[in-house]
């Protein structure tokens, strides 16, 4: 293990991070090799590493297969990976880039953009994530129901994968030092069970559900019902056929929640 002069070689490179970007970089050798060594690659997988930075995670990757797709936003960055390590950079945002078919994803994500990416990289599919994200933001991934961090991430993440933190890691292993502890998750993808009547309608009533998490169900959906695009009548019809209405969102587990969801699509529709 060895920690790597970050300083140093950005001030070489003529570079300055960008907070922006949510740029701080990995300078623990020990975790890269850690986190790739989790995410056992078998030679041939198909791996995606968003946001390389300085190539840290992506000089190991490239020893673990010959299929590894990049994407960087900075162009200074994404240039400096190319030449350094001879590999191929998508110079683009993650959030409007095509993701390629991968089969595990690895990378120390830019900390503003977790919740789009993480999402968007749940709804492509794959077999194993390794991420690493701000403490926070990895305890409401891994939320249960009835904790005080479980919210609407928590539920879209858990619907569609397993979600652990296998290792925190403090924030003096990073260039700048960040504000923030961090954690690496492991997401490992598997088909919903039970699964809502419509992914879409389950995404747009968590959204309803979760901005008054404490608040029974009943009485979230009525006060939101121009939302819903129902009637005040309407919305409370409907509550009163739901299972849980009593119950706060806070409270109820994925499949009570995917429950609550197709009921109400089986109540609205038509
Ligand atoms: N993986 C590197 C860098 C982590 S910092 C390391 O561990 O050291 C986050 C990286 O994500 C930076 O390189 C930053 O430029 C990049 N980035 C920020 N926003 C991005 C976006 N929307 N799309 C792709 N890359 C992004």
């Amino acid at each position: 293990m060895s920690i790597l002069n970050i300083g140093e070689d950005l001030r070489a490179l003529g570079i300055r991070p960008s907070k922006r970007l949510g740029q701080h970089f990995l300078k623990d050798t020990g975790i890269a090799d850690w986190m790739v060594e989790r995410a056992d690659i078998a030679p041939g997988e198909r791996i995606l590493e968003i946001g390389p930075g300085l190539g840290i995670l992506t000089e190991r990757l490239i020893r673990k297969t010959t299929s590894l797709t990049t994407i960087e936003k900075d162009p200074a960055l994404a240039k400096h990976i190319e030449s350094k390590l001879s590999i191929e950079v998508i110079n683009a945002d993650v959030l409007k880039a095509e993701l390629p078919e991968f089969d595990k994803v690895v990378s120390n994500l830019p900390y503003q953009i977790s919740s789009e990416v993480t999402l968007k990289l749940l709804e492509h599919g794959f077999k194993k994530g390794l991420l690493m994200y701000q403490k926070e933001f990895a305890d409401h991934l891994v939320a249960e129901a009835g904790t005080r961090p479980y919210s609407r991430i928590s539920v879209m993440c858990q619907y569609r994968a397993d979600c652990t933190i296998v290792r925190n890691v403090s924030k003096g292993s990073f260039h700048p030092v960040p504000k923030v502890d961090s954690a690496i998750v492991e997401l490992v993808p598997r088909p919903p069970y039970p699964a809502a009547r419509s992914e879409e309608e389950f995404s747009r009533l968590m959204t309803i559900l979760f901005s008054h998490k404490n608040r029974k169900v009943r009485n979230c959906l009525v006060s939101e019902h121009r939302r819903l695009g129902l009637d005040k009548k309407a919305a409370r019809a409907t509550a009163d056929n739901l299972p849980y209405a009593d119950e706060r969102p806070v409270k109820l587990g994925i499949k009570d929640l995917v429950a609550i969801t197709n009921s109400f699509i089986e109540h609205t529709d038509g």
